[in-house]
Formats: C-alpha cells, structure tokens, sequence
C-alpha cells in the first residue's frame, strides 16, 4: 500500500518564533490518520522545525550533491543530518527557473540523499506554455526519466515524487483532479516503463498547485494521486490541520 503523504512548502516564508508557534498548534491538534504529514521549511528554520516537530516530518527545501568544498552559500547532505532532517524537496520548479536547477543536477541530488537514506521528494511540472502545447506527458516523462537515471528499483521505491503544474502554482487555478491524475498516472506508466509495475505501484506520487482545504479530497479521492505539496495554504495551522485530516 502507497503511503497518503501531505507536505506544506513553505518557500521563503516564515521565522523560527512563528514555526515554534505554527508546531505546536498542529501537534496538539492533528490526528493524522493514514497520513503522513510535513513540512518543507528554510533552512535557517531546520533546527527549530525538527526540535518542535511531533508527528511533522521536517524537510529542506534544496541541498547541494557535494559533500563538502568551495559551495558558497550551499548547504550539504551532512550538515542536514546533522539537524536530523530526513527529507529534500528537489527540482521545485521555482528553482528550476530562478536558480538553474537541471535535471542533471536534480539527478545528483537523488543519488546522494538516497546514499545517505534520506528522502528525495521530486518535483516535475510543466509551464503553460508546454500545456498548451499538449507536451505535458512527454515533458514531464522526461523530467521523470532524468531524475532516475541510474537509479536501481530498490532505490527507485525510497523517492516521492511532486507532480506541480507552474502555471497551477500560486495561481488559484488548480488543475482539476481529472487533469492532474490523467498526469500522475501517467507518471506512474512511466515508472512501469524504467522499472516495473511493483515499483510504480510503490511510488508515492503527489500533487501540487493551488491545493487548498476545499479542493483536498477531491484530488485525493484520484487513484494515482497519494498526496498533496501545498504551498499558501500551508502557511495557517488552521488550513494546514483542515489539509491533512481532510478525511
Ligand atoms: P501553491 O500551493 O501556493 O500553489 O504552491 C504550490 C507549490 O509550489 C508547492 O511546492
């Protein structure tokens, strides 16, 4: 059985005293039934993230593959760990298209974070342009195909990955739940393809762009969608809580 995985992202958002606070309210309030629940946070917000965590599971934004050198302002894998962080959130398309993240360089990161038993949350995603195009199935099979490069089944079943429109993100416009599962299950086809059908069936694949507490069940009531990254709508404890316990 897939895991139900709801993540927030945070992006540039928020303070330590205001995490502190967001933390404690979830903790004393969510029941998380079946779910799994995080919350993707800055680093400077790591150490407070996983020190007030509870049932929340932390995890970065972005991390660099190197272990260690001449990085100016990268953060690594070890200094991670360090703060107890098990989960990255790679190839966000904001830092595909403001920070020149690759695929080459989101298929660096997959295979360091899983050499250190970490979890790589992968995100793919089209413009609207590549939409309106109707390219979104070959293009976001490509990013998926280059993600996994190299990567065995084994280590193929330690990933997650975030299937987010751009032009869904920040935008009020979600895609409906039949437009993003038609992708998603694609994706999974996809993963059939690279590896096989156990493997695909084992992948937890999430949506993202635009989810809000009125439009979770929906999305999740699709067979090929196993969860949410959820950016705006994370930011509120009382819209994160109303996310995950959406049952
Ligand atoms: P919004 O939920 O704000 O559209 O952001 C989605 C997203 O980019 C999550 O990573």
């Amino acid at each position: 059985m897939r895991k139900k995985i709801i993540f927030g992202n945070w992006k540039m958002n928020g303070t330590n005293a205001s995490l502190e606070r967001f933390l404690e309210t979830v903790n004393a309030n969510l029941k998380g039934n079946d779910v799994v629940a995080g919350l993707a946070v800055p680093f400077t917000l790591l150490a407070t993230g996983e020190k007030h965590a509870g049932k929340v599971k932390i995890a970065a934004q972005n991390v660099h593959f190197a272990a260690n050198g001449a990085y100016t302002g990268e953060v690594s894998i070890e200094m991670l760990q360090e703060l107890g962080v098990k989960y990255v959130v790679l190839g966000h398309s904001e830092r595909r298209e403001m920070f020149n993240e690759t695929n080459e360089s989101v298929n660096q990161k997959v295979k360091a974070l899983l050499a250190h038993d970490m979890t790589p949350i992968i995100c793919c995603g089209e413009t609207l342009a590549t939409k309106e195009a109707g390219q979104t199935i070959s293009f976001v099979n490509d990013q998926i195909a280059l993600a996994y490069k190299g990567l065995t089944a084994d280590q193929a079943l330690k990933t997650i990955i975030a299937y987010e429109p751009i032009w869904a993100i920040g935008t009020g416009k979600t895609a409906t739940a039949q437009d993003a599962e038609e992708v998603c299950r694609a994706i999974r086809q996809q993963l059939a393809k690279l590896y096989n059908e156990t493997t695909a069936n084992g992948i937890s694949i999430l949506y993202g762009g635009s989810v809000k507490p009125d439009n979770i069940k929906e999305l999740m009531n699709e067979a090929d969608i196993d969860g949410a990254l959820v950016g705006g709508a994370s930011l509120k404890a009382d819209d994160y809580l109303a996310l995950v316990d959406y049952k």
